[in-house]
């Protein structure tokens, strides 16, 4: 029977062997990617196996697990948050969690900027783009309206944005809608996209993709929530 820590690196091998093949067709190198393990719902033990394997971006959704876990593991550890914002966690999440992906409300980048500038301190930011314009409640700001939602908060204090983050609707053509994000973050000479997950990020990587955030390929099918 293997172990758990023998299922889970054997799973990052075939994941790297997925990222050079993407890296090879497309002509970037691995440095150009950064690789978020999520770990969401799965415990810390898993998270410091990956540790142990040499990885040190680690991506959560919720606020209370990744306040817990980030405790639990090695300093060393950049945490990135791609979960949707309640507006009351934002002092917490901005406590645990060096980069955050999923900035789409006004109100949320000032509150964030409001509570960064009080203590000194300056986080990472990708504004997520919506692909379901039909779909609000999805999260993310509408293509049309990403560029003035960027010139709205660009200039807040201690509130750095990078980039453009997305999730891919089901069923979309994911070419196509990695192009789209990677054109509009090239309009706005943000250097950074987060766009791929384990279903997609071989097409994230040629569409340019800078941040891959990968669960289910690393450590299996997510067990249910908390
Ligand atoms: C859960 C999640 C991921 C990882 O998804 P997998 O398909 O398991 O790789 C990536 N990004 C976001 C925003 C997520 O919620």
């Amino acid at each position: 029977m293997t172990s758990r820590k023998e299922e889970i690196k054997e799973n990052l091998a075939q994941v790297e062997a997925r990222i050079d093949a993407a890296l090879a067709q497309s002509g970037r190198t691995r440095d150009e990617i950064t690789l978020i393990a999520v770990t969401k719902f799965f415990p810390a033990s898993d998270a410091m196996y990956l540790y142990d394997l040499g990885l040190r971006h680690f991506g959560e959704n919720r606020d209370s697990e990744g306040a817990q876990k980030s405790a639990e593991l090695p300093a060393d550890i950049r945490w990135h948050f791609q979960g949707q914002i309640q507006s009351r966690k934002i002092p917490s999440i901005l406590g645990w969690a060096q980069t955050i992906h999923s900035l789409d409300s006004r109100d949320h980048a000032e509150k964030s900027s409001r509570f960064l500038s009080a203590g000194n301190l300056e986080r990472e930011f990708f504004i997520q783009v919506n692909l379901e314009p039909d779909r609000s409640d999805r999260g993310g700001v509408a293509k049309s309206e990403i560029r003035g939602f960027y010139e709205s908060i660009r200039n807040l204090p201690a509130i750095k944005v990078v980039g453009l983050m997305c999730v891919l609707p089901i069923g979309v053509d994911p070419r196509g809608a990695f192009a789209d994000v990677a054109n509009l973050a090239r309009e706005l000479e943000l250097p950074s996209l987060s766009l791929g997950m384990s279903g997609d990020f071989e097409a994230a990587i040629l569409a340019g993709a800078t941040h891959i955030r990968v669960g289910s390929s690393i450590l299996g099918s997510r067990p249910e929530p908390a």
